[in-house]
């Protein structure tokens, strides 16, 4: 398999470009050699700029659900294209997107749009503390939140191949009011609230993939919401990545909690910059222009992306596709477990739905300490097989692979011998 065209294109990239790319998780940091270029994808497989066709599990890091230019999608942002690229103004579209958006999580009477999952997240934290008038927040290690000053301490996959512990930059004003807990472990949030009085919430993600895949143990979250309930602090629930992914309704109706805030991104624009908040009623009038809480952006609510929203969440709700990715991934988890077995290779899997991680450690894997356990080097070898062999992951341990919908039963063969093929490689070394 030659990556003559990605090499070139690598070294040209990098006297404009930071790495020569515009997210350090594009870059092949922790599993060495260069990044691929791409050149186009379509349905369940994404092709290089060398032409090699690869099965993709990366799906754009979760947003392309029904895998590459689904053609209602298609169609839908063809149609959008016809009447113009953005207004500065409100847009029918808007309101039937946000219908659908609140119907789908019934804690959320208003939503908010805005343009990534990191501008949805320090949104939602700034209506935490002016609806609550407390400054603090916790987070859980591990977690990934977006890029936003706050929330850059303890943040999981980006940083965790990279090796660093926050980001420089972040001055300590701005992280002063940012605690931190242990993922599945209520206790290490109670400490905080004894020590403070000030915690206006705390922000999750249900079902973690930013340190891997890691599941909340039984009723964790609804112990939290409970607890936080009783302290006057706010459950705010980042689904940008398990939104509309883990259950139509995000992992809240699979886990049967009802968060204060939630953050939608990533499945919600079909594969453009789009990001969400809601809340109920009462905490939503905060937002301007009702209250006294200021957020806004020019191209929030673009046309284009709410038709591709409108038409990925109308395609998705249709196919219903979460049995067969419960399914598939069960499968795609077996298929893990036995090749590991058979080349004497250490390996636990992790899976939710359509996200799966295999970490390559002996132990469980419940809190970002024991995910970083893994051994990177022996992922690297892994990718390189997997890639050699026509499978696209994340460059990383700790990034989720994810499931579309357009994943087919040869695909699956396909990956089943790709999988052996790189245990194999990975026994050898
Ligand atoms: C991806 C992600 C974000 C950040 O979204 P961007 O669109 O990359 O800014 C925030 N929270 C979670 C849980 C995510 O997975």
């Amino acid at each position: 398999m030659k990556h003559n065209n990605s090499n070139k294109l690598y070294k040209k990239g990098l006297k404009h470009l930071v790495g020569a790319v515009n997210s350090p998780v594009r870059a092949f940091a922790s599993v060495g050699g260069n990044p691929l270029f791409i050149k186009k994808a379509k349905g369940s497989k994404i092709t290089d700029v060398d032409g090699n066709t690869y099965i993709d599990f990366v799906l754009s890091y979760g947003p392309m659900i029904l895998g590459h230019r689904h053609k209602k999608v298609q169609k839908a942002i063809t149609k959008a294209l016809k009447n113009g690229y953005t207004f500065g103004a409100s847009t029918k579209n808007e309101i039937k997107l946000a219908k659908i958006v609140c119907d789908a999580f019934p804690s959320m009477d208003k939503v908010r749009f805005v343009n990534s999952g990191t501008e949805a997240v320090l949104s939602a934290l700034r209506l935490a503390r002016a609806y609550t008038g407390k400054d603090k927040i916790i987070k859980f290690s591990g977690c990934y939140h977006g890029h936003s000053d706050a929330l850059l301490v303890a943040a999981g996959s980006g940083l965790a191949t990279l090796s660093l512990p926050g980001s420089k930059g972040v001055p300590e004003g701005a992280v002063k009011n940012t605690l931190i807990a242990n993922y599945n472990d209520l206790d290490s949030v109670k400490k905080h609230f004894e020590k403070h009085d000030d915690i206006a919430g705390v922000i999750i993600e249900p079902i973690a993939g930013n340190m891997g895949v890691v599941l909340p143990k039984d009723n964790f979250l609804k112990d939290l919401k409970v607890y936080l309930a009783s302290k006057r602090a706010l459950l705010i629930v980042d689904e940008v990545m398990t939104g509309f992914r883990s259950k139509f309704g995000g992992a809240q109706e699979l886990l049967g909690v009802e968060a204060d805030i939630i953050c939608l991104g990533k499945v919600i624009g079909g594969g453009f910059p789009v990001g969400a908040y809601g809340a109920r009623n009462e905490i939503m009038e905060m937002v301007s222009p009702l209250g006294e809480m200021y957020q806004a952006g020019t191209l929030s609510g673009n046309p284009i992306a709410m038709a591709a929203g409108i038409a990925t969440l109308t395609e998705l709700k249709k196919q219903n596709p979460y049995q067969q990715f419960e399914e598939v991934g069960g499968k795609l988890e077996t298929i893990l477990l036995e090749s590991a077995k058979k080349h004497n290779v250490d390996i636990t899997v992790n899976r939710f739905g359509s996200m799966i991680n295999p970490f390559f450690t002996t132990t469980k894997v419940t809190n970002f300490e024991e995910a970083q356990q893994s051994d990177t080097k022996k992922f690297a070898i892994f990718f390189w097989e997997m890639i050699r062999n026509g499978i696209f992951l994340p460059p990383s341990q700790f990034e989720a692979w994810f499931l579309s919908s357009a994943l087919s039963e040869k695909d699956m063969k396909k990956t089943a011998i790709a999988i052996d093929k790189a245990m194999e490689a990975v026994s050898k070394k």
